[in-house]
């Protein structure tokens, strides 16, 4: 058998995990609860714009690192706080090792977009360095810790379309029945996400007694929107997205109602703020469509940039070595 020059025969290969971003084709918001969280039914659609999250082995207590590359790479962080160095970090804890391992994320994923970026780094690496390390974890397991590093971050791992509940973190999968073509206009700056759900309560507040985050109704998800996933009816879903945290997001950055509106008259069937923002998310009636929105975009000059994509795509898949 032969090796690798210059790699001792020990030394296991880099693996690489490719992860979806998300959009929220329902988003709706409960009242905050006492532990600061609040009750979601939240309907996630994986769409092909992905992060690659590599795992390198590193000497044996070295313990973990990243790298970032990409257009946003300068905003991410890389010390211990990084979602991608915490999930290393716990995936070590729960097998009782050292969380030797040299993490490169390749970011195509806009951060703080409202897309799940981060998490989807944190499910990439929870996978790379889970067949790096050779610990085989249970996929239960796995999900589990999913659901400690952040809400969104099961999502990121099982990919597809689902309905979250609770704080979106227990998920049901959903079925879909064909592929819906969107436009994602990328903003300038970020939004953070804790600011854009206390801006949420603010405006509930504001709307006055009888209408604060006590009054506001348990949240449901539409059947109809339901009914439109499974069918892969483009035009009935674009009539039922919907989006809570839209007037919040909206009311941190006015400007976003422009790029909304810009991209509506363009063409789009539908538009909304992706999650808590400030990503804006076209829903188109084609491929032609969305290549046109996406142009209509970039010419008004109202985005960063604008990226074209479509969903569902799978969750955290394993790139190399090949399965
Ligand atoms: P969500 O849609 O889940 O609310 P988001 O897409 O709006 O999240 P992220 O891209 O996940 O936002 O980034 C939120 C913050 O998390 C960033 O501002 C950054 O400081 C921090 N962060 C930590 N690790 C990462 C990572 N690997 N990639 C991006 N941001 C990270």
């Amino acid at each position: 058998m032969s090796t690798t020059p210059g790699r001792s025969a020990a030394a296991p290969a880099p693996v690489t995990v490719r992860v979806p971003a998300k959009v929220n084709v329902q988003l709706a918001v409960g009242g905050l609860r006492p532990d600061g969280f609040h009750d979601l039914a939240n309907v996630f659609l994986a769409v092909d714009l992905y992060d690659e999250v590599t795992a390198f082995p590193a000497e044996p207590g070295e313990g973990p690192s990243v790298t970032c590359l990409g257009p946003d790479a300068d905003r991410v962080p890389l010390d211990r706080t990084n979602l991608a160095v915490r999930a290393a970090d716990a995936l070590a804890l729960r097998h009782g090792r050292s969380p030797d391992v040299r993490l490169r994320i390749r970011k195509e994923i806009p951060v703080a977009g409202g897309m799940a970026g981060g998490s989807a780094d944190a499910a990439g690496a929870l996978l790379a360095c889970d067949r790096l390390w050779g610990t085989r974890t249970p996929r239960e397991e796995l999900l589990a810790i999913c659901a400690e590093l952040g809400s969104d971050v099961p999502f990121s791992l099982v990919g597809g379309a689902a309905l979250g509940r609770g704080r979106g973190e227990l998920l049901t999968p959903l079925d879909v029945g064909g592929s819906f073509h969107w436009v994602f206009a990328v903003a300038e700056g970020g939004l953070s996400t804790p600011a854009v759900y206390r801006e949420c309560d603010r405006l509930r507040e504001e709307r006055g007694p009888g209408a604060g985050a006590d009054a506001v109704p348990a949240p449901e998800a539409s059947p109809v929107l339901l009914a439109a996933l499974r069918c892969g009816d483009a035009k009935l879903l674009a009539a039922n997205l919907s989006n809570d945290l839209q007037p919040a997001a909206v009311s941190l950055l006015p400007a976003l109602d422009d790029t909304l509106a810009v991209g509506t008259r363009a063409g789009a069937l539908a538009a909304l703020v992706s999650g808590s923002g400030p990503t804006c998310a076209f829903l188109a009636e084609d491929a032609a469509s969305a290549t046109e929105v996406a142009r209509v975009l970039r010419a008004e000059g109202v985005c960063r940039a604008a990226r074209t994509a479509t969903g569902p795509a799978p969750g955290a898949t394993v790139l190399s070595p090949a399965q």
